[in-house]
């Protein structure tokens, strides 16, 4: 698959949506990433993680991610590397690994997330796993919104970048083109 194949298939899906969109954080864009999208159609997300794989450094013997967002990708991205998969998410705030799972300081980890912003998530999960004396072989991602600014100190692979440009509202093109507005979640159509 070509980039532009990738981002006609999440245009289709709907995993990538055009409109005009009203953010929770008050500001307004064209464009809307809703990557759980991607993951309603399995088979089709095992073919886009199968993508990732060439990317990916060598001799990964397990994935963790951070939950909810990454649970998806990593799962299917350990499935396709035949690797062990865990996930760790927040307790009182702080990010776990619960449920019994556990690292082993033998263990070469990649993290996963779906999509990387600010990385804060990914952040979290790279201190779990360096606190457990395992080695860190990189980080992967489907999309990576960070425009190129995240920085984690080892290899991050994804599938594609998007930057998706956001609006003052009093300053919104859209708004002056009279576009109608929608929530992000609900349909455009
Ligand atoms: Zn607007």
């Amino acid at each position: 698959m070509t980039n532009q194949e990738l981002l006609d298939l999440f245009q289709e899906m709907g995993v990538l949506q055009t409109g005009h969109f009203k953010l929770t954080s008050g500001r307004h864009s064209a464009q809307y990433m809703q990557c759980a999208t991607l993951f309603e159609h399995p088979l089709l997300a095992a073919q886009v993680i199968q993508e990732l794989l060439p990317r990916l450094p060598e001799s990964i013997d397990i994935v963790v991610a951070p939950a909810i967002g990454g649970i998806n990708a990593g799962y299917e991205l350990a499935r396709a590397l035949g690797c062990r998969f865990i996930f760790a998410e927040r307790q009182d705030g702080v990010m776990t690994l619960r449920r019994g799972f556990n690292l082993s300081p033998t263990e070469d980890v990649l993290v996963v997330e779906d999509v990387v912003t600010t990385g804060g998530s990914v952040r979290e999960v790279l201190e779990i796993v360096h606190d457990a004396g395992c080695k860190i072989q990189g980080v992967a991602a489907i999309v990576d919104r960070s425009g190129g600014n995240v920085d984690f100190g080892v290899p991050f692979a994804s599938l594609m970048s998007v930057d998706i440009e956001t609006y003052n509202p009093t300053e919104c093109p859209l708004c002056l083109n009279k576009v109608p507005i929608t929530k992000p979640g609900s349909r455009s159509s």
